[in-house]
């Protein structure tokens, strides 16, 4: 090869690496989505409605009745780390809100254009701010509010030409949006969820709360789903030292879907794990007929500390300790209360 001169390096400039972070936090429509909703969630939301245009490129809005934003705040509410939920990293060891770094509505402000109106408690009024790239565009600006905060986010990409265009190409997030309210609604069963496409004149998700899961599954996924289930709990085999619990729905043998669905909570927080599907999914590939899948709600949990939650930009995915334990002992009471169902319908059936 020819003897080349090293490349100067350079910094860069801050908004560059701002605009490439924000990229990696809000990779698509449906992870602003969840940002906000976990944000209402955090503000302890009673309602949280969505609104989506254009499979939320055009736009986003989540109106939730939390306890909305102080005026004093608003100047640095979409700066990068700036958050209510986080003071030193420790905290993290014990966190129980689902936002901790202060990252998605910056994020945000650098992928799109953002607008809050927010009314606190015992105002008279509200105030919209709109934010670019972190910052504040003007001051606030008074205006009529019921309660709570609302979050609009326009034109998501505008300015990452590749990734619009892949989205643009591809089948729009709606789906996704729709699929991810449903999974909360489920497990969020004091809070009202509804998801409606710009233009249309019903909501496809409307969630009412309800004291009963059983219930909210069957409002939300259907009464086919919901008659096929059955109740699922675990724990530690020793209580003095009791470091998980789990508590959910599965599906019977008589339930059939095309795909798994797979709810899962760990502290309260919606999240993916990979080794725990697959656990599950041989149980029920011994059971079910082979291109059946089942569906599984699932919520554990775990000391804070057993957990990281900060092991992925999106915060998809969590990592725990005494992982492998804690699948083996789902896999078990899974496969008992699969195996006594079976058993007490050929009962049923024989009689
Ligand atoms: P994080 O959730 O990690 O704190 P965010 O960027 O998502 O970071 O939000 C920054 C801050 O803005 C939050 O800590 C919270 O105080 C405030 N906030 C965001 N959304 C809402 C909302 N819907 N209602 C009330 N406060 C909110
Ligand atoms: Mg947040």
């Amino acid at each position: 090869p020819a003897h080349r001169e090293p490349p100067s390096i350079r910094r860069l400039d801050e908004a560059v690496v701002n605009r490439i972070a924000a990229g990696e936090v809000i990779q698509r429509p449906v992870s602003a989505v969840k940002e906000l909703i976990e944000n209402s969630i955090d503000a302890g939301s009673t309602s949280i409605s969505v609104l989506v245009k254009d499979g939320g490129l055009k736009l986003i809005q989540v109106s939730d009745d939390g306890h909305g934003i102080r005026y004093e705040d608003l100047p640095i509410l979409c700066e990068r780390h700036t958050t209510s939920k986080l003071s030193k990293f420790e905290d993290l060891l014990s966190i129980k809100s689902m936002g901790f770094r202060g990252e998605a509505l910056a994020s945000m402000t650098y992928v799109g254009h953002v607008t809050v109106t927010t009314i606190t408690k015992g105002q008279l009024h509200g105030y919209r701010a709109t934010y670019k790239d972190g910052v504040m565009e003007n001051e606030p600006k008074a205006c009529a509010a019921v309660k709570g905060t609302q979050i609009m986010i326009e034109n998501l990409f505008y300015n990452m030409a590749a990734r619009r265009k892949s989205l643009q190409n591809s089948a729009d997030d709606y789906p996704k949006i729709v699929d991810l309210i449903c999974r909360f609604a489920i497990h969020h069963t004091n809070v009202n969820f509804s998801c409606r496409k710009h233009g249309a004149a019903r909501a496809d998700v409307n969630s009412v709360a309800t004291s009963s899961r059983l219930d909210a599954i069957r409002s939300v996924y259907g009464v086919s789903v919901a008659q096929n289930l059955l109740s699922i709990e675990a724990s530690d085999d020793d209580p003095s030292n009791s470091v998980f619990e789990m508590d959910g729905f599965i599906s019977n043998s008589n339930y059939a879907a095309k795909k798994i669905t797979m709810v899962l909570f760990i502290n309260d927080r919606l999240v993916e794990c990979g080794a725990l599907k697959r656990a599950i999914e041989i149980i029920y590939a011994a059971t079910l007929p082979k291109a059946s899948k089942p569906f599984i709600y699932m919520s554990i949990k775990l000391p804070p500390e057993h957990i990281d939650v900060n092991v992925h930009p999106t915060k998809r995915e969590v990592s725990l300790l005494n992982q492998e334990v804690i699948i083996e002992k789902i896999q078990s009471v899974l496969e008992s209360k699969l195996r006594n169902s079976n058993e007490s319908r050929t009962f049923q059936e024989q009689k």
